[in-house]
């Protein structure tokens, strides 16, 4: 298949098929990279400007009761110093990142117990009615359908749920046996039914990955139609079984994202903070590349560091505050700008606010 005919029907069709994936990512160099880095940026621009959309993030507990092979806060590592931040915390990050300029909060953490399902429904209640211009994304892994729901009827807007990788024996290579491909798949597709804007992606360079394993990646985004996409590169952590693979390369990533904007236009799109840390300017080159979310850490200061799934993570020893003026100056680097508005999915038809009612559930 030759290479420059793939990159033509991908930006003109938005559509290859898992063989045509597979060879356009064994065959891309560092020329191709380039043009579809610059094709991937022209559709972002297209559709948000040169505007970016923030998230910031709330890593809220560091507690997790799975044991996934690649992340620092597996539930085996034991040298994990575990915290919990209490709602009055969360609120607290919420306050100092709305007079940031944030108006998306994003609370992602391990899959805690004892941080009770009924307590998340509590902390995003309140969170939508003091910030009710303000969109709410939880991260919090896998639960069943009803709790699902109840996380929408409390008002959470969107949630995000990398499935990691498509492919059965990688999946398993990634994680241990009580975890499935199939349950992680089928959350997806239940947040999506519920009515959540979801997120879906992988890491790029995990170990076991191939360009046929990305390829079913992007086959299964094709699928799934996501409203969110989070693309970073594995990197290794010195305290879980994967301390001595390789990491994932910053040049793979910025070609998957320029893929993904391509496969999906419409997509946001984050230049992720693992980005950030596989290389200097990671994230500027992203956005370059494609991206046009950043998130970035609202934590306390004094946890940051214990949210650690990966060695060497950026931002750990910074206040909210540098974190945005360091940004903010990345941003105008390169020309673009921090966007103070929620940046729902275009997807989307008018976004619900805290005072609509629930809409209908499609699909
Ligand atoms: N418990 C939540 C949040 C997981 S942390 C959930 O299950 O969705 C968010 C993401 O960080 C993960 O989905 C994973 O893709 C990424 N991550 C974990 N360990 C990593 C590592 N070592 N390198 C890069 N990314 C990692």
């Amino acid at each position: 298949m030759c290479i420059d005919t793939l990159i033509q029907q991908l930006c003109c069709t938005h559509w290859l098929d898992q063989a045509q994936w597979a060879a356009l990512l064994r065959g891309a160099g560092a020329q191709e990279a380039k043009h579809l880095a610059q094709a991937a940026q022209a559709e972002a621009v297209a559709r948000f400007g040169k505007k970016i959309y923030v998230r910031g993030l709330i890593e809220f507990t560091n507690y997790c009761r799975n044991d996934c092979y690649y992340c620092g806060i597996r539930r085996s590592n034991a040298k994990a110093q575990r915290y919990r931040l209490t709602p009055e915390d969360i609120f607290a990050c919420c306050a100092e990142g709305y007079d940031l300029g944030f108006r998306t909060f994003v609370l992602q953490g391990g899959e805690d117990a004892g941080f009770s399902d009924d307590l998340l429904c509590r902390t995003v209640e309140t969170i939508k009615k003091r910030w009710s211009d303000c969109a709410l994304t939880l991260s919090v892994g896998e639960r069943n359908r009803g709790v699902y729901q109840s996380f929408f009827d409390a008002g959470a807007d969107r949630y995000l749920l990398r499935h990691e990788t498509a492919n059965e024996a990688h999946y398993h290579r990634l994680h241990p046996a009580a975890l499935s491909l199939a349950r992680r798949k089928e959350c997806l597709w239940t947040l999506k039914e519920i009515g959540f804007q979801v997120g879906a992606g992988f890491m790029v360079g995990a170990p076991g990955q191939t360009a046929e394993t990305l390829a079913e990646d992007l086959i299964f985004l094709q699928q799934l139609q996501p409203h969110m996409v989070g693309i970073g590169p594995f990197l290794p952590h010195k305290d879980t079984p994967f301390a001595q693979e390789a990491a994932g390369s910053t040049e793979q990533t910025l070609l998957l994202l320029s893929c993904v904007r391509l496969m999906l236009p419409q997509v946001l799109l984050p230049a992720t903070t693992a980005l950030g840390t596989a290389a200097a300017d990671g994230r500027e080159r992203g956005i370059l590349a494609g991206a046009n979310v950043v998130m970035p850490n609202l934590s306390p200061l004094s946890v940051r560091k214990k949210y650690m799934l990966y060695d060497n993570k950026i931002c750990t020893g910074d206040e909210s505050a540098q974190c945005r003026s360091c940004l903010q100056h990345r941003l105008s680097s390169i020309d673009y700008e921090w966007a103070v508005e929620r940046g729902d999915s275009p997807l989307l038809g008018t976004p619900r606010t805290s005072a609509s009612t629930v809409p209908a559930q499609s699909g």
